[in-house]
C-alpha cells in the first residue's frame, strides 16, 4: 500500500490522479491533498478519498473548507491546513512514500525540493521545478535517494523507452538523441498576421488534451516544448545539442529515444494523462489507468514536421536561456508566467508573451544577475524578474513597440 500527498490535487493533473488512485484502493491511500484556493472541489475530493490533511492557500481559505467540510453529510476527520509551508510538511510527512507534484508554475518548487530532500518518491508533473532549479533539484534527490518520476507525457515516454538500467549518461547506452513530440498547439496553421488578434479563449483551446490554462496557453507559444526541453535536459543528462523537437499534430507519439544503431523507439497511446500517471504509480507493475486503447483502424496518418522558430519564438528563446545556463530558464519561466497571465486578463497581445520574456532574459542575463546556486538565489530571481516584467508590461514600451 502506497501513502500519498497530492499537491494540486483540485487542477488537471490533480483529478487525473485521482481518477487513477480510486481504480486501485488496494494499492494506495491518500495521506493529504492540497488544493490552494478551490475548497468546494477539495471538499469534494476529501469526502471520497478522506485524507488525514487538506491543505489551502490561507486562512480564510481554511476557513471556508472547515464549513465545507462540516456540512457534508458524512463526518470527515480531516484536519485543514494552510500556507507554504503546509504544503512542504504533508510533501515531507514520515507516513508518505509518494509525493505528486502538480501545482503550476514556480510555486510548485519548494514542496518538491523539499521532497526531494526527504529521499519521497516523485511524481513531477510540475515541470516548472526543473526549469527553474534542475541542477540544485536533481542533485539534491540523487544525494537524498529521491526516485523522480516524469509524469509529464512526453517525459513520461521517454522514461519507457529508455534502458530500464539508464543512468543518466547518453553514450554508456548507445543513445544518440532524445526526441521530443509537439502537437504545434491551435495556431499550427494560422496565418502569422492574425496572431496578434488570437484571444485567450483560443489560446486555452488545446486541440488534443484537456489541461489548465496557463500549460494551455504555453503549448499554442510552444514555450511548454521549450519548458520541456529543459526538462529533458536536466531528467535525463542529455546536452541541449542532443534534444530534438519535431512536431507532430496527431498527438499519439509520445516521444523517442534515436539509439547508435539507427533504431527509434516511441511510445505511442491516446492523449491522456491518466495514461503517464499510471506508468508512474503503478512502478514496476503495469496498471489499469482508464484511458481508451488506441484505435489503430481510426488513425488516418501520423505526421512530422520541424518547428518554425519565426511562428514560435519561445521555442527558441527556451533554446537560447538552456545555452546561456546558470539562472537564466529561471528568467525565461518568471518572464513567462507573468506574461501568460497578462494575457488572460486581456493586458497584452498573444504575440507580446515571447516579447516580454525576449526582453526579461535580455535584461537579466545582462545584470550578471544569473549566477543561482541556492533556493534562495533562485526564489529572489524569481522574484525580481516577476517584478521587472511586470513594470515591463506597465511602461506601454510593448505599445509603443519598443
Ligand atoms: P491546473 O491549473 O489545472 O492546476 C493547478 C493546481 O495547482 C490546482 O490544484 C491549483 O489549486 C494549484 N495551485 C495553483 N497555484 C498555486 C499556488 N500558488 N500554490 C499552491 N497551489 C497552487 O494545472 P495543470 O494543468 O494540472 O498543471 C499542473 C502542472 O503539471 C503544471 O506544472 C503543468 O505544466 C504540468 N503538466 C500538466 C499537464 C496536463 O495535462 N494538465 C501535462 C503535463 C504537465
Ligand atoms: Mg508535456
Amino acid at each position: 500500500m502506497q501513502t500519498l500527498s497530492i499537491l494540486g490535487s483540485t487542477g488537471s493533473i490533480g483529478v487525473s490522479t485521482l481518477d487513477v488512485v480510486a481504480r486501485h484502493p488496494d494499492r494506495f491511500q491518500i495521506f493529504a491533498l492540497a488544493g490552494h484556493t478551490q475548497t468546494a472541489k477539495l471538499a469534494e475530493q476529501c469526502r471520497q478519498f478522506k485524507p488525514r490533511y487538506a491543505v489551502v492557500a490561507d486562512e480564510a481559505h481554511a476557513a471556508a473548507l472547515r464549513q465545507q467540510l462540516g456540512s457534508l453529510k458524512t463526518k470527515i476527520n480531516t484536519e485543514v491546513l494552510h500556507g507554504k509551508q503546509a504544503l512542504i510538511d504533508i510533501a515531507t510527512a514520515s507516513e508518505v512514500s509518494g509525493v505528486m507534484c502538480a501545482i503550476v508554475g514556480a510555486a510548485g518548487l519548494p514542496s518538491a525540493l523539499a521532497a526531494a530532500a526527504h529521499g519521497k518518491t516523485i511524481y513531477l508533473a510540475n515541470k516548472e521545478t526543473l526549469v527553474v532549479a534542475g541542477s540544485l533539484f536533481m542533485e539534491t534527490a540523487h544525494q537524498n535517494g529521491a526516485a523522480i518520476l516524469p509524469v509529464d507525457s512526453e517525459h513520461n515516454a521517454i522514461f519507457q523507452v529508455l534502458p530500464r538500467d539508464y543512468s543518466g549518461s547518453l553514450n554508456a547506452h548507445g543513445i544518440a538523441s532524445i526526441i521530443l513530440t509537439a502537437s504545434g498547439g491551435s495556431f499550427l496553421h494560422t496565418d502569422l498576421t492574425d496572431f496578434p488578434a488570437i484571444t485567450p479563449a483560443q489560446a486555452v483551446k488545446h486541440p488534443n488534451w484537456s489541461m489548465g490554462q496557463k500549460i494551455s496557453v504555453d503549448s499554442s507559444t510552444m514555450m511548454n516544448k521549450g519548458l520541456e526541453l529543459i526538462e529533458a535536459r536536466w531528467l535525463f543528462n542529455c546536452p541541449p545539442e542532443r534534444l530534438e523537437v519535431v512536431i507532430h499534430p496527431q498527438s499519439v507519439v509520445h516521444s523517442m529515444v534515436r539509439y547508435a544503431d539507427g533504431s527509434v523507439l516511441a511510445q505511442l497511446g491516446t492523449p491522456d494523462m491518466r495514461i503517464p500517471i499510471a506508468n508512474c504509480l503503478g512502478l514496476p507493475q503495469r496498471i489499469a489507468s482508464g484511458a481508451a486503447a488506441l484505435d489503430f483502424s481510426r488513425l488516418a496518418a501520423l505526421t512530422f514536421q520541424p518547428p518554425d522558430f519565426q511562428r514560435f519564438p519561445c521555442l527558441k528563446l527556451a533554446y537560447d536561456a538552456l545555452a546561456i545556463g546558470g539562472g537564466a530558464p529561471c528568467v525565461l519561466n518568471a518572464a513567462n508566467e507573468i506574461a501568460v497571465a497578462a494575457f488572460l486578463r486581456g493586458q497584452i497581445l498573444f504575440t507580446d508573451i515571447a516579447r516580454v520574456v525576449e526582453h526579461s532574459l535580455a535584461q537579466h542575463s545582462r545584470s550578471g544577475s544569473l549566477k543561482t546556486q541556492t533556493l534562495a538565489d533562485l526564489l529572489a530571481l524569481d522574484n525580481e524578474v516577476r517584478h521587472t516584467a511586470a513594470e515591463f508590461i506597465q511602461s506601454g514600451s510593448l505599445k509603443a513597440g519598443l
